[in-house]
């Protein structure tokens, strides 16, 4: 078993008729392996303008998004929310191909997340419906805080994050980070 730790940003919203439909949009996506490999992207498709007027997000997400490196950097127009000519920012498509082959060329993969309910649906989205998930994806994601409640462990005696908190890449990192303790307190105690 290989484990996966992962962590999406989205945007959870209303639309449709009355405003009684519910969805959710991809912002980034961060995977660490358990093998060496990292993924890392941002969704060129994300909703912008809706994004823009999401407080929350604005202030906790957007700034860990992609600047673009040196010039890009200097020129990137304000209104835009992330340098599109960073190589990390790619089209949602594109996405789904890289994280099903990160997840395929991965030995008998275990998906790994925190409080991981929408992480996993939106992760499955992004290959359409329950039918189109690629094979070899497992169907359902392991979550850190069920294997806290199973060891008795309470969150805020697990180990805890010290930088970059809502930048996908950082969380996925420190999910890993406390997936491992969790099993070494496991192996501890048994
Ligand atoms: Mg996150």
């Amino acid at each position: 078993m290989t484990a996966i730790d992962y962590d999406l940003e989205f945007i959870e919203y209303r639309t449709g008729w009355f405003r009684k439909r519910y969805t959710i949009e991809l912002i980034s996506i961060a995977l660490v392996s358990d093998d060496g490999r990292t993924y890392y992207a941002v969704n060129r498709d994300m909703p912008v303008r809706r994004i823009r007027r999401h407080k929350w997000l604005m202030d906790n997400v957007v700034p860990h998004l992609p600047k673009g490196h040196g010039d890009q950097r200097i020129h990137m127009p304000k209104r835009w929310l992330f340098h599109y000519a960073d190589e990390r920012v790619k089209p949602q498509t594109q996405i789904a191909r890289e994280v099903a082959a990160f997840i395929q060329t991965t030995d008998d993969p275990a998906l790994w997340a925190n409080y991981g309910a929408y992480d996993h649906v939106r992760l499955c989205w992004l290959w359409g419906l329950m039918p189109d998930l690629p094979p070899g994806v497992p169907m359902f994601t392991n979550d850190i805080q069920q294997e806290a409640r199973r060891l008795g462990l309470r969150w805020d005696e697990l180990p805890q994050q010290e930088s970059g908190e809502h930048n996908a890449l950082a969380d996925a990192r420190h999910n890993q980070t406390v997936r491992r303790w969790l099993a070494e307190q496991e192996a501890r105690t048994s």
